[in-house]
């Protein structure tokens, strides 16, 4: 299988065809090689329009769904942008090309140790991994212009807003555990907040202590 081709029409046929077109963006996804994220055994089905186990029970997200949600954040390459939920460390890698420095927290060590393997192996020095409850955001280097969730989330975890700069972006999927809506939230300058409803997506759940509980 030619890598580069399945990355090509990936690109053209989930994500151009359904609407997103920043040439940065696209840039970003043609360069970063999707199936170094997930099990050998499954690196022909990389490029596929759906997200895939990565084991432990979580997901490596949907290509669109990455894009989309890149998309959200508006980077512009000045950014110090807050993920929680590195997982396979893909949606970790498009950030890094898009920002300046990308900040990752996952709950689970083995997919963080994984994660920090394929990013060393692309060489993606800007993005340090945490491992930790994320709901509680990253403290020690907020404020951030950007903040993405990567798992399903009952409300938005209070310390995350935050955590965000003024005209700061947080793109996060809200609802219960079979199904949520993306939102965005957006800090103005000002101190007020706007909130976009985007689309009904479904991601694993997000556990912690502003999250849902590991047994729910
Ligand atoms: N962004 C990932 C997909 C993540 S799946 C990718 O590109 O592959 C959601 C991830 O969120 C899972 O790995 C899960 O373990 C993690 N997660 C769930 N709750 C979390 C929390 N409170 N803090 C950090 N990570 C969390």
């Amino acid at each position: 299988m030619n890598f580069e081709i399945a990355r090509k029409r990936m690109i053209e046929t989930q994500i151009v065809a359904r609407g997103i077109s920043s040439p940065r963006l696209i840039e970003a996804m043609l360069k970063i090689p999707r199936h170094i994220f997930v099990e050998e055994a499954m690196a022909a089905q990389a490029y596929g329009d759906t997200s895939l186990p990565i084991g432990e029970k979580q997901t490596i997200s949907q290509p669109y769904m990455v894009a989309l949600m890149t998309d959200l954040l508006v980077l512009t390459g000045t950014e110090k942008v807050l993920e929680i939920g590195t997982g396979s460390g893909y949606q970790a890698a498009i950030l890094a090309v898009l920002a300046d420095r990308v900040y990752t927290v996952e709950r689970i060590r083995p997919l963080a140790l994984r994660a920090r393997k394929a990013l060393d192996s692309l060489g993606l020095l800007n993005v340090n991994i945490r491992m930790a409850d994320g709901t509680i955001g990253w403290k020690e280097e907020a404020p951030f212009d950007a903040i993405m969730v990567t798992a399903g989330a009952p409300d938005v975890p209070n310390d995350l807003i935050e955590q965000l700069k003024p005209g700061g972006r947080l793109v996060i999927p809200l609802g219960n555990q079979a199904a949520q809506t993306l939102v965005r939230i957006t800090r103005n300058a000002d101190g007020s907040f706007g909130r976009e409803e985007i689309t009904g997506c479904r991601f694993v759940k997000l556990v912690g202590k502003f999250g849902w509980s590991s047994e729910e």
